[in-house]
């Protein structure tokens, strides 16, 4: 299984809680409009500005009176409409980005463990309701006609860059958004609220028919939506967008098949190898209350600030932006010795991100990642190239034996090194097949999502995959194609992110090796802030004002690429399994 945690995307609509039939019909049937009284209702406790929202909703300037408009109209320079246009446009982003952090605050709470189990019905309703207050604003008329008057290129060409970018932000969910009618949307909310709850249970019977009417729709549903929004060479893409910005499955193909045709031998060699590495040391559970004290033990040395986030339990592992000083973690419950370190190392890395994104874009939609990929290159560069590095632990494995003696005294760290980076095919954090199985997983969406393979195939077609990968077959389809929960909740697009995630951090962090003096050595020493400065500097702080592509190239000058990746792997993987000749 792939090691995935997500982050929690602001146009998901899938309450990760399961919310009963009863509820979803109610839903369906008796959404609030958005009269005056209800958004009243629903803002006045908390939002600023909530009364000039309500207004606008109803297509009111709040600074006019009724008398007064067509006096004010005739009077306006072309630099006052500018500015009063501009400035509308920027409150009304704010109104958004506040609905937007408050909907994470109650999706941390409804994740982890803080929140009763019984009060998750009203918490999906009160989510769903959020959602669909933030989408009837981006496609409102008047939104539609502020975004037709900033985009004209006169007036674009006016706006500061970090405008532009909004503008660009706001004008492409506008124009998605007035495509996809609200209906499909509804169903597919209702369909993977279901479904989710049904994946689970099918895994558990291990019984992939009980799934297949629900992906079946799903699958149906994603086509449907890419056929309203439209594309040019595959409807994977309009999915794949929404995840990484840009990409498309022609640069993917490339991309994988250079990947798969360099790592398959590897794998093949690593698999032959006469050394053969031990991770039992690492079979055994540590106790509840261990989980949480290693996280933050591990989350504070890489560099995260617990003054402005906090660490929470939950049954999946994830990490939310709800506000600049307010970066929240959850690590999940493990039964090994590594998961319960490796997990919050990756959580930190993108809470390292959150954190450090500009706090100038804070009440903008800007205040985001550049794209699912980047974002997880940031954990994938923590937990795996630092995490399950040797230097890392030169300085902190004393640490963790003296805090925890009972589970980890008694392993040597060179034991411990080589117990972490432990070869094999259903091992969750082994770097070498972690990217083949992020492409086995795209191969098969994108083909699903084309129409080429059937829903109901889908088992014999991922043992197919996997013999040829990885030489072996999942005992029973509960390890196999039931493994994770994504198709079920509708996110079809995002396993392409795990790959080009790992591609992008072998590069981000070769590029930070030329420009840091002895990275290395301050890594072994402890001292973590160079690196966390360096990436602030170069990537987080930017939020979402520039594409993946942009960042990569600005970065390291590159594009994404394999082959820093593949030469990492042997390079590494060629000295813990004494393997020198490729
Ligand atoms: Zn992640």
């Amino acid at each position: 299984m792939l090691k995935v945690s997500r982050i929690q995307n602001h146009q998901s609509n899938t309450p990760k809680k399961v919310l009963p039939k009863t509820v979803q019909k109610d839903f369906a049937g008796n959404v609030p409009l958005m009269t005056g009284k209800t958004i009243r209702n629903l803002l006045s406790s908390g939002l600023q500005k909530a009364e000039g929202f309500m207004l606008y909703l109803m297509g009111v300037n709040p600074n006019t009176e009724p008398d007064d408009i067509e006096e004010s109209k005739i009077e306006e320079s072309e630099d006052e409409v500018f500015k009063n246009k501009l400035s509308t446009f920027k409150g009304v982003i704010e109104e958004i980005q506040a609905l937007q952090s408050i909907w994470y605050l109650a999706d941390w709470d409804n994740q982890t463990h803080a929140m009763p189990a019984k009060a998750n019905e009203y918490r999906a309703w009160q989510m769903s309701i959020l959602k669909q207050m933030i989408q009837k604003v981006l496609i409102s008329d008047e939104m539609s006609s502020l975004l037709e008057y900033l985009t004209d290129e006169a007036v674009f060409n006016k706006l500061n860059d970090i405008d532009k970018a909004q503008v660009k932000d706001i004008h492409k969910q506008n124009q998605m958004y007035k495509k996809v009618s609200p209906e499909v949307i509804q169903e597919l909310f209702e369909t993977t609220t279901v479904a989710h709850s049904v994946w689970a249970q099918a895994r558990d019977l291990n019984k992939f028919d009980l799934l297949v009417p629900y992906l079946e729709k799903i699958v149906s549903l994603k086509q449907q939506i890419a056929e309203m929004v439209g594309y040019k060479n595959s409807p994977y893409e309009v999915l794949l967008d929404f995840y990484e910005p840009g990409m498309t499955t022609q640069v993917l193909d490339k991309l994988f098949g250079e990947l798969k045709k360099d790592l398959l031998p590897i794998i093949q060699t690593i698999n032959k190898s006469p050394k053969k590495n031990d991770n039992s040391y690492l079979q055994r559970q540590l106790s509840p209350s261990a989980h949480i004290e290693i996280a933050k033990l591990v989350s504070e040395h890489v560099g995260f600030d617990l003054s402005r986030g906090r660490i929470g339990a939950a049954a999946q592992p994830f990490s939310n932006l709800i506000a600049p000083d307010d970066v929240v973690l959850a690590t999940g419950t493990y039964k090994d010795l590594w998961n319960p370190i490796g997990t919050p190392i990756h959580e930190a890395g993108h809470g390292l991100y959150n954190l450090a994104i500009d706090r100038n874009l804070s009440k903008t939609t800007l205040y985001d990642c550049s794209s699912y990929g980047i974002h997880e290159s940031q954990a994938r560069l923590y937990e795996a190239i630092i995490g399950q590095g040797l230097p890392f632990w030169k300085s902190l494995y004393p640490k963790l034996q003296e805090k925890f003696p009972e589970y980890y005294k008694s392993i040597s760290l060179e034991k411990f090194y080589e117990a972490i980076n432990f070869v094999e095919p259903f091992n969750q954090v082994d770097e070498v097949t972690y990217n083949m199985h992020a492409i086995l997983r795209y191969e098969i969406e994108r083909d699903l999502i084309e129409g080429r393979i059937q829903v109901k195939n889908l088992p014999k077609i991922w043992d197919k995959k996997m013999k040829e990968y990885f030489g072996v077959v999942s005992p029973e389809d509960a390890h196999g194609v039931l493994q994770d929960g994504h198709w079920s909740s509708g996110d079809f697009g995002y396993f392409p992110s795990y790959a080009l995630g790992t591609l992008y951090s072998i590069q981000f962090y070769n590029q930070a090796k030329k420009e840091i003096p002895d990275l290395e050595g301050e890594i072994a020493k402890g001292n973590m802030l160079p690196l966390k400065n360096w990436l602030g500097e170069k990537i987080h702080k930017y939020g979402k004002l520039q594409t993946p592509d942009e960042i990569i190239q600005r970065v390291t000058g590159k594009r994404i690429e394999h082959k820093q990746f593949i030469d990492y792997i042997k390079e590494k993987y060629g000295k813990l399994y004494a393997i020198s000749n490729w």
